[in-house]
């Protein structure tokens, strides 16, 4: 959101420039076009990196349609505009999806809490009425065996008895009813388990979501390749490996050759779908423990840690091959596409961004001295 301000920013100063003409019968133009081109190339990446589904997600992929085909440069400030009022609109929907989402479980798990409380309440008071019962029962049982020796004449024992009998039948009737109660409690306590369930599983898919988000905040949204946030954090555990292992450790930057001239010649469709192979063919050719970043447009970042310092060259070339190597067929013409890279190990009191550099300075030179190779620093 910063970055996206601070382009805003730009974008606004750019339209407040005066006119900048370098010859007297040239039209005077109020931009200077490369100022214009780069921030338009860094907004259209800015959105690659953003992850809306639905209607804003549509929106933004429509934006970045026109920056990739050339926006009238008036446009520029207010795009960006249009692109922080869609962020914070799509940020907006999924916090209120979660708060929802959240309140719902809250307001079932206070239910169930109460249900339980009064299924516990309910519970203890069935099991003290059969305590109660069974003392009574047994009382009356001895009662009866009393009566057996204290009364001699058939008579007086059977009133006695059919006393005894009459508090025996409201007894047992009562347990039955007792039974009862605990039987539909029973059945009760089965449903709310089934709701606990239900939550349950709601919740660990809930989860789930959660962890794919969270993937996906790391994943460039056009290539599927890491991208820049994912990059920072890799970096960073790499350097610090090497500071503690001393183990070799090569950063390469790679740059596509020429790539402005396939959206130039075949759209920025076939540019797309381009970068998405190139991406692939690269991470595929790439060992597991290595790693690759979209940086920008057409650049990509490989860490490749572990490397044997004599031939770190090796797996670069084929990289450089495998992508040369590419059968690309743009309406219906054959289009071969190359890469440029530069690369550098660690070295002695390196930090991160003094890596960085050296690799862009061989990359240029790479670029300028005929592209399609890998230059070492
Ligand atoms: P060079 O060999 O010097 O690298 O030439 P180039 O044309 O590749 O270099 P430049 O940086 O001038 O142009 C890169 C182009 O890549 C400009 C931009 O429109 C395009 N680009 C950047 N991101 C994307 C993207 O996501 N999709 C498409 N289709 N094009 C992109
Ligand atoms: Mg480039
Ligand atoms: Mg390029």
């Amino acid at each position: 959101m910063l970055t996206l301000l601070d382009l805003y920013q730009q974008a606004t100063s750019l339209q407040q420039t005066p006119l900048v003409t370098s010859s007297q019968d040239e039209q005077p133009q109020l931009f200077a076009p490369q100022d214009e081109q780069r921030l338009s190339d860094e907004l259209q990446r800015l959105i690659t990196e953003l992850d809306f589904a639905g209607a804003i997600g549509a929106s933004l992929s429509d934006i970045r349609r026109q920056l990739l085909s050339g926006l009238k440069p008036t446009l520029l400030a207010s795009t960006c505009l249009r692109v922080i009022e869609l962020i914070i609109e799509g940020t907006r929907a999924e916090r209120t999806a979660s708060r929802a989402f959240l309140t719902n479980l809250n307001e079932r798990l206070a239910l169930i809490h109460s249900s339980v409380t009064q299924s516990l309440d309910e519970g203890r008071l069935l099991q003290q009425t059969r305590t109660e019962s069974h003392q009574a029962l047994q009382h009356q049982i001895q009662a009866i065996d009393h009566s057996l020796t204290q009364y001699q004449h058939v008579d007086s024992l059977k009133a006695a008895i059919s006393e005894h009998l009459v508090t025996l039948n409201t007894l047992l009737h009562e347990r039955s009813e007792s039974a009862s109660r605990e039987n539909s409690l029973l059945n009760y306590i089965s449903k709310m388990e089934s709701k606990i369930r239900l939550i349950t599983e709601e919740t660990a898919e809930y989860k789930k979501r959660l962890t794919i988000q969270k993937h996906k905040l790391f994943l460039d949204s056009l290539t599927q390749v890491h991208n820049r946030a994912a990059l920072d954090e890799r970096l960073e555990q790499e350097y610090r490996r090497w500071v503690r292992y001393r183990t070799p450790l090569c950063l390469a930057i790679i740059d596509i050759d020429h790539f402005k001239q396939i959206n130039d010649n075949y759209g920025h469709m076939a540019g797309d779908k381009a970068l998405k192979v190139v991406a692939k063919a690269l991470q595929r050719t790439l060992r597991d423990t290595d790693f690759i970043a979209r940086f920008g447009g057409e650049e990509f970042v490989v860490l490749l840690p572990n490397i044997n310092p004599e031939k770190f060259q090796k797996p670069l070339e084929t990289l450089r091959q495998t992508i040369k190597h590419i059968p690309f067929r743009f309406r219906d013409a054959k289009v071969a596409i190359t890469i440029s890279i530069g690369a550098t190990l660690f070295r002695e009191g390196d930090t991160p961004s003094e890596v960085f550099e050296r690799a862009d300075k061989a990359l240029y030179h790479a670029k300028h001295t005929g592209r399609d190779q890998v230059m070492l620093a």
